[in-house]
């Protein structure tokens, strides 16, 4: 298998996922027969969907496809490249007057580079009628105009998008990859990178977090454990204040550990060591990458209350394995006493309706209903009522 050591160092960041990017480097390699004119890159949170498209769009605008190191390269890691346009929200929907502003940008044209690069990250938040101004300018494109769409996935667009799109679709690494690549790149021990990569179901970020922060094991565990012990609805309401409260101290500690590592990063693209002064030319770069980085902070909460509900369908599908026999491995090996009485005093039915209760939090938490209304709401629906149905 390749591996990302093999491609140009822009696509450093996208470890595990050597088919998308093998796709897209050899796109930028053969550029000079030309580059079709919209994509669209899949895959479930903590994939890195949207890192691929920056680094496609730094590897297409860059004159040795993507060495890290040149002018442009730098000013597309720093986000100040004049010939990328990025639409990031932090809202549930992206507004009409956000699809026509950067539409009317696609018009501008590169002005340093060859290609005229627009990003739409989380594109899965446009309505229809924004999608359909979108759509104008995907039919009949400016020259040297290049959309790349962002989207869970290919579903989450509408049709007439899709078949306009080449796609790219990120796939969720196996556990055992993960662990692998937790073992070589940070040096973690085998068992605990295994455990780790299986508790945060392969996504990178997350099972690098949980195999080196004791904090981070620890509130997963205090999130898990809470929910088995949801007994009324006086501990209901208890066990939901604190998910939030777990889920706020994860999004700041995450966030703390991103935005430091994307400075460094920064510094090292810049030829400069942590602790040197920044020369005055180069301080926009790090004044946009703080401010994209406050920008950011006002949606990890968002992911910190929804990586509570990722673990928590984890385990409740644990229940349900015991519930139905099954000799599959848990993902939550670590409450297996637990796991097995809680799955004694229920049902698989009432375990089925619990997996829907947390399905239903997470879109109620999407479409904007108070964090804590949603998750008390769920907590009730939890309680463990030890009487078969
Ligand atoms: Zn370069």
């Amino acid at each position: 298998m390749a591996n990302s050591s093999d491609f140009a160092p822009v696509w450093a960041e996208l470890r595990g996922q050597p088919e998308a990017v093998e796709q897209l480097a050899a796109a930028v390699r053969n550029k000079d027969a030309g580059v079709h004119h919209a994509w669209l890159f899949t895959g479930p949170p903590g994939s890195g969907r949207s890192n691929l498209a920056h680094a496609f769009a730094a590897a297409l605008l860059c004159p040795d496809g993507g060495c890290s190191t040149c002018k442009s390269c730098v000013m597309a890691a720093a986000g100040t490249h004049p010939d990328i346009e990025i639409l990031a929200t932090e809202r549930v929907q992206i507004s009409i007057q956000e699809v026509r502003d950067i539409v009317a940008n696609s018009y501008l044209g590169g002005s340093m580079g060859s290609y005229r690069i627009l990003i739409i990250e989380d594109a899965d938040r446009m309505q229809d009628h924004a999608s359909n101004v979108l759509l104008k300018s995907l039919e009949e494109p400016p020259a040297n105009t290049i959309w790349m769409l962002c989207a869970p996935s290919e579903a989450d667009m509408l049709q007439t998008i899709r078949s306009r799109v080449r796609r790219v679709g990120l796939k969720v690494p196996a556990i055992n990859d993960v662990a692998a690549l937790l073992v070589e790149r940070d040096g973690i021990d085998l068992a605990t990178a295994h455990r780790a990569a299986a508790e945060a179901q392969s996504h990178v970020g997350m099972a690098r977090r949980l195999a080196t922060s004791a904090d981070a094991r620890n509130r997963r565990q205090d999130t898990l454990r809470l929910a088995l012990a949801i007994d009324t609805v006086t501990s209901a309401v208890l066990a939901a204040e604190r998910w939030l409260d777990i889920a706020k101290k994860d999004a700041d500690a995450l966030t703390k550990e991103r935005d430091l590592e994307e400075h460094e990063q920064l510094l090292r693209t810049m030829g400069l060591a942590p602790g040197d002064t920044i020369p005055p030319g180069l301080r926009t770069a790090f004044k946009n990458l703080e401010e994209s980085q406050k920008r950011r902070a006002q949606r990890s909460l968002r992911d910190g209350i929804d990586r509570i509900m990722v673990d928590l369908l984890a385990l409740y599908r644990d229940v349900l394995m015991v519930q139905l026999d099954s000799n599959s491995p848990l993902v939550n090996e670590f409450l297996k006493p637990q796991i097995e009485a809680s799955a004694r005093t229920s049902t698989a039915a009432a375990t089925i309706d619990k997996l829907d209760a947390i399905a239903q939090a997470r879109l109620r938490i999407a479409s904007n209903v108070r964090d804590l209304l949603a998750l008390e709401a769920l907590a009730v629906q939890l309680r463990q009522v030890s009487k078969k149905r």
